[in-house]
């Protein structure tokens, strides 16, 4: 069981997320809605992981990403990827980003992708 935190501006993706999340056990500890929020509540809660949207109001999820990894070296950061953001994921690489999981969701392959990312 991992403490997660989900930070999209989508309430649709975050629904799904935190279903599909607390299917396999975790538990949500929080929701931001954009980048700066994420990156505040990330140093407040101390998650397991982050799920982090790319596209997102305020502070993007790659601008988020570099924040929490500036900060918080051994944070793992999982990038919520839609399709055509191919130079995005590779900045998010650049930037220390831990996994991808891509929209829209498949239970199966983000189950995998979260047990190798916990595990
Ligand atoms: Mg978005």
């Amino acid at each position: 069981m991992a403490r997660v935190l989900i930070v999209d501006d989508s309430r649709t993706s975050r629904k799904i997320l935190r279903g599909l999340l607390e299917e396999e056990g975790h538990e949500i500890v929080g929701e931001a809605t954009n980048g700066q929020e994420g990156y505040e509540k990330y140093a407040e809660l101390h998650p397991d992981f982050v799920t982090m949207d790319i596209t997102m109001p305020v502070l993007d999820g790659i601008a988020a990403l570099k924040k929490i990894k500036e900060e918080f070296p051994d944070a793992k950061v999982v990038m919520i990827t839609a399709a055509g953001q191919k130079t995005k994921m590779v900045e998010a690489v650049r930037s220390g980003a831990t996994e991808f999981v891509a929209k829209p969701f498949d239970r199966d392959s983000l189950k995998n992708i979260i047990s190798k990312v916990v595990g």
